[in-house]
């Protein structure tokens, strides 16, 4: 009891940031920092969201077991800062060594926890998605190919791999016995048939990926990667039909990258799902069984793009706001993170955070009951027990 007390508040560390004028608790699991601040008073609690920004701070200490709930964020207010790449790098460090630290100290636990929850047959599983593997034009969605392989040995060495659909079935059957994951990418990069594919395909480790069809169709560079300045090439078809043949499944990722939170159109809405799916599968000659949300965020996963994906077909829509697949629960909505190129945040996500699990938003969608999965909607919003404290 006490050494699980004693996990519980390793969990739930921080690292508290006193500045002139008020403190903040800075969580060390994240890429992108959000900031808790407590007013002087230590009682109301406000949240921000920025960068790193590693300024004006006069004091760094930990903090043990705090208590603090962190809601996801919705579009905050951005810290004003001024940014000092030195202390930005120190920050960073800071965290990642704390992370580290709380990973390697609570690792005993949450393996036994794994352990214990896989006797059961209800082991969460895990979905991690990329972009573009890389040493080329390096930025937030490429990792190197020497990190990728680090990725890929330690979870082939850890995990069951396997699709999509055995996700799903697993979570569906309420029989996850093993400490599994799947692995996706999303836009459809071409540097990833360079080294990232042919590495999954010659060691059979199952893989969805996810492509944007009329940026593969016109060669059309992301709008992402134009506005950054490195225009970065896309997948040709005949790639796209070669990995479809060397047993990649394709999945879709609509038709022009569309931001569905911005779309309230049903034409648009049928035309980036219902179309862009027929348009797919005339690519590849197959059936496209999956659907992944572009940005992937809950404001994105909206009702009548999720009924648009349900209408059309598709075995199961991916959102990528970072959470795990929990046996009962609503399986047509597979749960991703990001693959994280910082190897210490992918083994924290990896081995099970109970924090992700207890701050994952809650994405609630209908589906008429003519459509085939009213049998989720009771299991929606449901936790397993074991990791929801
Ligand atoms: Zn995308």
């Amino acid at each position: 009891m006490v050494g699980r007390s004693l996990v519980g508040l390793i969990e739930r560390a921080g690292i508290i940031i006193l500045t002139d004028t008020t403190a903040w608790i800075m969580p060390i699991d994240s890429s992108v920092t959000v900031y808790q601040r407590i007013h002087p008073a230590w009682g109301e609690r406000g949240k921000r969201r920025s960068r790193d920004s590693g300024c004006g701070v006069s004091f760094i200490g930990a903090s043990l077991g705090s208590s603090i709930r962190m809601q996801p964020p919705p579009v905050l207010p951005r810290v004003r800062s001024v940014f000092d790449p030195r202390k930005v790098a120190a920050m960073r460090s800071l965290k990642l060594a704390a992370l580290n630290a709380q990973v390697m100290l609570t690792s005993p636990f949450r393996r036994a926890r794994i352990r214990k929850a896989a006797a059961e047959g209800t082991a969460p599983i895990s979905v991690s998605f990329y972009h573009r593997v890389a040493d080329t034009c390096a930025n937030d969605w490429t990792i190197s190919r020497e990190r990728f392989l680090r990725h890929i040995d330690y979870c082939k060495s850890r995990f069951e791999m396997i699709s999509l659909a055995e996700v799903q079935r697993r979570v569906r059957s309420q029989q996850s016995h093993n400490a599994a994951m799947s692995i996706t990418f999303d836009d459809g990069y071409r540097d990833n048939c360079e080294f990232a594919l042919p590495l999954l395909i010659q060691r059979g480790i199952p893989c969805t990926y996810f492509v944007t069809t009329c940026n593969v169709r016109g060669q059309m560079p992301f709008p992402h990667d134009v506005k950054s300045g490195e225009p970065l090439a896309v997948n040709t078809v005949q790639q796209i039909r070669e990995l479809s043949d060397a047993g990649v499944e394709i999945g879709c990722h609509t038709r022009q990258h569309v931001d569905f939170s911005k779309v309230h159109d049903q034409a648009t809405v049928r035309d980036e799902v219902v179309r862009a799916k027929s348009e797919l599968e005339q690519m590849i000659g197959r059936e496209v069984r999956y659907f992944a949300f572009p940005f992937g965020l809950p404001a994105q996963l909206t009702q009548a793009a999720i009924e648009a994906v349900s209408e059309a077909g598709f075995d199961g829509f991916c959102s990528a706001y970072g959470a795990y697949n929990l046996v009962g629960r609503d399986w047509f909505h597979i749960r991703r993170f990001h693959g994280d190129p910082e190897f210490a945040r992918l083994k924290n996500w990896l081995s099970i955070d109970p924090r992700k699990v207890r701050q994952e938003p809650e994405v609630r969608y209908f589906l008429p009951p003519a459509m085939s999965f009213k049998e989720t909607f009771p299991m929606m919003g449901r936790t397993t027990p074991l990791f929801a404290h």
